[in-house]
């Protein structure tokens, strides 16, 4: 049978990070790969006491729900942002998949083929792959650690007249950035000025390592809240297999992608929102994120000693403020990708950095992951790795 596709599939391309994945669910690698918070610490009693509730709560949580969501939850997640400083109603709030379908419900309203969308360098590649998908044209402002290059975006908006620019600026994936203040507000000023809308992606902002530290959302920034698409999500903070994630922003633009989802899926699993509310309802959520938080700076911590034995010069990275990834460059004549394949042997996995990059790709570069694994694990693989980075006859 000859399939034949519609035209825009040729635009699909595989996940490079889930076809690494597959490579290194062998038993024995140590995987620092993928973006995966730690399983040791998800607070299953809880989340079970939840999903107890939600049955005893009678049928109707079995039964079909609105496209916008569980109206106690987003009552819920209403509160939780307001004490972040984003004001926005339960009414202006969708219930989403994941943060993973706003990128791709926003993107479905916004991009029509050939339309210029601005991003970081590096940034999130499930991000890039669904706005290629669309047809857009992706293109990358210069960044460096403090965010966008306010020249070189200004000068990008001016030029290439983009349909949205779309930015994590807080504990990034891929690099662990955290934009600074001046920088936000530039990125915020510069919309305004050419009309431009923003999609802030902030599903690591809760996993802070630095709590006397503030870093305001781009949407807290949008006072006129008309130019900032907001995301977040509960994946990191509770546990991903929820997939519930949730937008907000300009009201004409939440009820575009409310349409757009109630063609997509309908609505997200009632069982799921419902047992949410719960947890956030009863258990002390906030204070399982300064656990976790405080777990995840002890294990990067464990991963930063590990890479301050390299030979100082030969890689460079940022401590990461929050979040779940460091960033490694090595030197230019460095290979992460055919590094990788000496480092599985050995037992130990990274992501190469190349696919993260939008137009000119680093293939020095790489990132760790050190959420997921345990102070013991991590310590073994760290131990592999260092193993394989100071051993130039694998590269
Ligand atoms: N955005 C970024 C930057 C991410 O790292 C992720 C998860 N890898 C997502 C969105 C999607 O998260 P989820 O769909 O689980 O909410």
């Amino acid at each position: 049978m000859n399939y034949s596709f519609a035209p825009h599939t040729k635009n699909y391309e595989s996940s490079a990070v889930r076809d690494i994945l597959k490579v290194t669910q062998q038993g024995h690698v140590i995987s620092f790969a993928g973006g995966l918070p730690a399983e040791d610490i998800f607070p299953i009693e809880d989340v079970k006491i939840a999903y107890d509730k939600v049955f005893a709560s009678g049928n109707s949580s079995l039964q079909y729900g609105l496209t916008e969501g569980f109206l106690p939850l987003r009552e819920a997640i209403q509160s939780r942002m307001e004490l972040k400083g984003i004001s926005s109603h339960p009414e202006n709030i969708l219930i989403t998949t994941g943060s993973q379908q706003v990128i791709d419900l926003f993107s479905r309203v916004m991009i029509a083929p050939g339309d210029v969308v601005l991003t970081e360098d590096p940034t999130y590649l499930s991000a890039l792959q669904v706005f290629r998908s669309y047809g857009a044209q992706v293109t990358a402002v210069k960044s460096d650690d403090h965010g966008m290059d306010p020249e070189d975006l200004r000068q990008k908006i001016d030029t290439l007249n983009p349909k949205f620019i779309y930015v994590i600026p807080t504990f990034s994936n891929p690099d662990g950035k955290t934009w600074n203040q001046e920088r936000r507000q530039c990125l915020i000023n510069l919309c305004y000025e050419y009309n431009v809308l923003i999609l802030e992606d902030d599903p690591y902002g809760d996993i802070q390592f630095h709590p006397d530290e503030q870093y305001q959302p781009l949407a807290v920034l949008d006072e006129e809240q008309t130019h900032v698409v907001y995301t977040s999500t509960f994946s990191k903070s509770v546990v991903p297999a929820l997939r519930t994630g949730w937008v907000t922003g300009p009201q004409e633009v939440v009820q575009m992608m409310t349409k757009a989802k109630q063609m997509n899926d309908l609505h997200s699993s009632s069982i799921d929102q419902q047992a949410l509310y719960y947890l956030l309802r009863d258990f002390d959520l906030n204070g399982h994120i300064e656990r976790i938080s405080k777990e995840y700076y002890l294990r990067m911590t464990i991963m930063r000693d590990y890479l301050n034995k390299l030979e100082p010069g030969l890689f460079t990275w940022k401590e990461p403020k929050g979040g779940m990834f460091m960033w490694i460059e090595g030197n230019e004549t460095l290979n992460t990708t055919a590094l990788l394949h000496k480092a599985v042997e050995k037992g130990v996995a990274f992501v190469p950095g190349a696919p993260f990059y939008v137009n000119q790709p680093k293939h020095n570069t790489f990132r760790l992951n050190f959420s997921h694994s345990a102070p013991e694990k991590l310590k073994l693989g760290m131990d592999r790795l260092v193993d394989v980075l100071l051993n130039p006859a694998v590269v």
